[in-house]
């Protein structure tokens, strides 16, 4: 096994969750970032049908709908289970989707997804109270058309990998670091994506690229005064 002096975190996030709903493995239903990384490469995503159903309200949501809109998909409708105001997508990101065609409902969960032959036939979705923070309203439930279901509800941390490296990290998975992205372990820095919160650090490139830098000065820094 290599030994290292320091290590860089820098693992971005991880998968979509499921939704943990009813036909959830029907084939038309995509992982968003799957979607979008086969779309953008020029691979075949298969036939999307009349209808896309995209679940979410961030950045990857509003991917997912303006790459089906360029598919060719008619309808494409993303669900977001908050109001409008509290989707996570930048507001040009949004006027965009709008420009493209894209249309938004608010306030509405996915509880199944009706599947017909092994294949997304429809989307039941059911409201949520407006002044509940997404509870759920029992008795609203109604099914609209869906062809092909986009998932897009955020995504995973590498935890496990934090918790392996002895790195604190708080409830989110998102590790405890100082200005110059060093961790509690004095040779353990974490950068990019992994550091992402709303509110905090944007998930950019830009942002990914210049806290890494930080971290290589402080890397540099922690080297040179070891060997001092
Ligand atoms: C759909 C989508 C659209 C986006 N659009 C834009 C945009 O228009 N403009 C913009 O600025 N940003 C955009 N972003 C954000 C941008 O992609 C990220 O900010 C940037 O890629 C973060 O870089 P990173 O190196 O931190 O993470 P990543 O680019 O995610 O790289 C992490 C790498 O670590 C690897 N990895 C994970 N776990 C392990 C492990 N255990 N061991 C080894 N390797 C591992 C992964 O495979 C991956 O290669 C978008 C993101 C998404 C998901």
């Amino acid at each position: 096994m290599a030994e290292y002096d320091a290590v860089v975190i820098a693992v971005g996030m991880g998968s979509v969750p499921r939704l943990g709903i009813e036909g959830e493995d029907a084939i038309g239903v995509w992982d968003a970032l799957d979607f979008i990384r086969i779309a953008k490469m020029g691979g075949d995503v298969g036939r999307l049908g009349e209808h896309v159903a995209i679940i979410g309200g961030g950045n990857t949501a509003i991917d997912g709908a303006t790459c089906s809109k360029r598919l060719g998909a008619p309808s494409v409708t993303m669900y977001y289970r908050r109001g409008a105001e509290r989707m996570t997508a930048y507001g040009f990101e949004i006027e965009f989707a709008q420009v493209e065609g894209v249309e938004f409902r608010s306030y509405v969960l996915p509880k199944r997804i009706v599947v017909e032959n092994g294949r997304v036939a429809g989307l039941e979705l059911i409201s949520t109270d407006p002044a509940g923070n997404a509870r759920p309203l029992p008795g609203t439930e109604r099914i609209v058309p869906a062809d092909t279901v986009i998932v897009a509800i955020g995504q995973m941390r590498h935890t496990a990998l934090l918790d392996a490296f002895g790195v604190v990290h708080d409830v989110n998975g998102i590790a405890i670091v100082d200005d110059g992205m060093r961790t509690n372990r004095s040779n353990v820095y974490a950068a990019g994506d992994c550091m992402f919160k709303p509110g905090g650090i944007d998930a950019m490139v830009v942002e990914a690229a210049q806290r890494g830098k930080v971290a290589a000065q402080s890397v540099d820094a922690f080297l040179c005064a070891e060997v001092r």
